[in-house]
Parts: C-alpha cells; sequence; structure tokens
C-alpha cells in the first residue's frame, strides 16, 4: 500500500462527517470567529495554487519563497496553519522559532515532484556521480523537494532553489563547483541552464529508478546532470497546444512556466515563475490576451482579478494540482476548530538531525535572494 493511500485512510477517519454537512457560510462565518479570536497568534499563508474556498482567509498570499520568508518573520505566530503542500511547511517549520508550531490541514498535500527524489536514491546516485566527476559537483535542490533531500543538498555545500532565483543560483554555484547536480525537477534545471549558456550537450539526465545515466555524450564536458523529475501539472503542456493557438489566435502571448518542458519553454513568448506570471498579467496593457502554462487555480483567478484582459489555460482540459487542492475549507476548519479545542493536529516538524544541514542550503537561497 502507497503512503499516500495510509495517510488518506488516517485523514478520513480524522476528518469528522460533520464537515461534510455543514454550508459553505457556516464554515466561512466559523473560520472569522476563530481568526479574529486567536489574533496574531495564528498565522494562513495561502500558496497561489490554492482553491479560492482557502485563499480567501490566507493572511499572506505567495509563492513558495515569499511564504518560506513571511513564516520566518513571524515570532508571534503560535500556530501556522500552511495552506499549501508538504515540503512547504516542512520549510516553515525549519525555518520559525522552537514552539512555534506549524500545521498542514490535510496530511494528503503532498506534492509528486517532491517524491520523484528519496534520499536513499539520492544517496546512491550521489556515489555513482562522485566515482564518475569526484568532487566537482554542487548539488541544489528545488524547494519542492523533501526536507531530507535538502538536508542531503545542505550537507554537501549546496542550496536550495525557487523558479524565482534558480539563475542567480545556478551563477552562484558555478563559481563554487565545476559541475551542479540539479534535483529534483529536471525541467527547470534545463531551462535554467539552457538559459545560462550551457548547451543541452553538455547536460546529463539521472534516472533515479533505473540508477542510470540518459547521456550519449562524453561525461568529462558534462557541466549539469539533471534529477530525472518532473511536476506532473507542468507537464500536461505541450508544442501542440502552441501550434493549435498560434494558428488560430496569433496575436495570444503565450506565458508559462519553467516547469514546463524545454520545447514548450522555447516556444513560448515569456517564461517565468509564479510571481513573474503574476506581475507580467497585472501590468499588461488593457485588451490583451494571454495563454498562461501554470497550475489552474491561479489561471482561474488571474482571470478573474484581471477582467480588463483576457486570461485563458495554455491547456483548456488541464485539472488544478491534485494535491494542492487536498486542502479545502472542511479540512482547514477542522484544523482551526481543533485549535480552538486545544489540540494541535497534523503538526509537521523536520527531525533535528534533518534540519541542521537542510537549514543551510535555505540560507544560502535567502541570502541570496
Ligand atoms: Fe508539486 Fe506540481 Fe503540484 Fe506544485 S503543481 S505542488 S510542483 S505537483
Amino acid at each position: 500500500m502507497e503512503v499516500l493511500d495510509l495517510l488518506e485512510i488516517e485523514s478520513e477517519v480524522s476528518l469528522p462527517k460533520r464537515y461534510s454537512q455543514l454550508s459553505v457560510e457556516e464554515m466561512a462565518a466559523r473560520v472569522k470567529e476563530i481568526k479574529a479570536k486567536f489574533g496574531n497568534r495564528l498565522f494562513i499563508p495561502g500558496h497561489h495554487y490554492q482553491k479560492d474556498e482557502v485563499i480567501q482567509f490566507s493572511d499572506a498570499r505567495g509563492d513558495s519563497l515569499k511564504l518560506a520568508r513571511i513564516c520566518s518573520q513571524m515570532p508571534e505566530a503560535e500556530f501556522i496553519v500552511f495552506c499549501g503542500v508538504h515540503f512547504m511547511a516542512e520549510t516553515a517549520d525549519m525555518l520559525t522559532k522552537p514552539g512555534q508550531k506549524v500545521i498542514l490541514p490535510d496530511l494528503r498535500a503532498g506534492c509528486s515532484m517532491a517524491d520523484m527524489a528519496d534520499i536513499d536514491q539520492t544517496e546512491t546516485g550521489w556515489k555513482k556521480m562522485q566515482e564518475i566527476w569526484g568532487d566537482t559537483i554542487l548539488p541544489l535542490t528545488y524547494v519542492n523537494s523533501t526536507a531530507a533531500i535538502k538536508g542531503f543538498v545542505g550537507k554537501h555545500g549546496g542550496a536550495t532553489v525557487t523558479s524565482s532565483n534558480a539563475k542567480k543560483m545556478l551563477e552562484w554555484a558555478f563559481t563554487q563547483k565545476e559541475r551542479i547536480l540539479f534535483l529534483p525537477d529536471q525541467h527547470l534545471g534545463r531551462n535554467t541552464a539552457y538559459d545560462l549558456g550551457i548547451p543541452l550537450e553538455q547536460m546529463a539526465v539521472w534516472a533515479p529508478l533505473e540508477e542510470r545515466f540518459e547521456y550519449a555524450g562524453d561525461f568529462e564536458d558534462v557541466k549539469v546532470i539533471l534529477w530525472k523529475g518532473h511536476c506532473s501539472v507542468h507537464e500536461k503542456f505541450n508544442i501542440n497546444h502552441i501550434q493549435n493557438l498560434r494558428d488560430k489566435e496569433p496575436d495570444t502571448k503565450i506565458l508559462v512556466h519553467p516547469e514546463c518542458t524545454y520545447d514548450v519553454v522555447q516556444a513560448s513568448d515569456l517564461n517565468g515563475s509564479t510571481s513573474f506570471i503574476i506581475e507580467t498579467i497585472e501590468q499588461a496593457e488593457p485588451g490583451t490576451r494571454w495563454a498562461i502554462g501554470t497550475e489552474m487555480n491561479l489561471v482561474n483567478r488571474l482571470a478573474a482579478e484581471n477582467p480588463d484582459k483576457e486570461v485563458i489555460s495554455l491547456n483548456p482540459f488541464l485539472c488544478p494540482c491534485l494535491t494542492m487542492n487536498r486542502i479545502d475549507l472542511p479540512h482547514l476548519l477542522w484544523s482551526l476548530e481543533k485549535l480552538e479545542q486545544g489540540e494541535v493536529v497534523n503538526q509537521i516538524t523536520v527531525s533535528q538531525d534533518v534540519k541542521e544541514y537542510a537549514v543551510l542550503a535555505l540560507e544560502q537561497m535567502l541570502k541570496r535572494s
């Protein structure tokens, strides 16, 4: 049985039936009441990919970098109820003070990309890489990774990156070592390295399940080793979506996230982080039309909040991120009502031995962003 299945059972047992019988209005009123009661002892960060029913109650809305920073600056918040996914709650736990409690309203809110790199696979791959290239590699990990992977990276002198600072972090990494191992998203790694002028021929892919490299060139030429992971949402945009749109609506601008594949990023008009996407749409000329290649909750919200522009999804059949969507109003209310009763449910804690090194990786990033 998969871990997520186990968590599902646990979570469904934990969430009492009455939450499915309450109306949206009743739940919203209770959330407001509890928030008012706790004041600044309670802080609710909300990721841009969260549903409207949840994001409306967030005290701060942001991408993972912004939320990580904000959580580290909230010493008065005794409880941080994180509306996002598991790795974000882990990061919040690592950047907050002892005694502050981080809660994930539904433990099933994981991230399929983060799950594509586990620590045993990483140790195995690293050993193989050391045999080939010796001490010439600096590991970097996208923040969309488990605390254990961040710990691995910190232990080896590397850093975390987000989509908004990936370029800057890669530039820094090349001042430290000759080569980079980029975990766990091959697309962000490839797109960023290519932007820095590294040709595709100098990028090898490490396939952790097969424990082998996907690379046909000379190993001596390799500058970037890409972990074979991806985001299941952003991989659903393909070159046909772009070609169809170009044929039918040549005036529509195409803006995608760098978690999309290399060919999609190359064929788009613009690409950039979640913050870049939001700012570009906010600052666009009224009357312009945009097709966006990113998560659906965010695209729908951009369309609603920018009625003077036309905003559509690059893939009209895309669904929202399933795991982000696990955080819903019933789970948010349940975790808050438990707090009101003096009980902390679904607390996320990172062990001290992992935290010690993972924080080093996070701090390397935060001081350069
Ligand atoms: Fe993970 Fe992709 Fe969902 Fe983000 S959108 S949480 S990277 S699966």
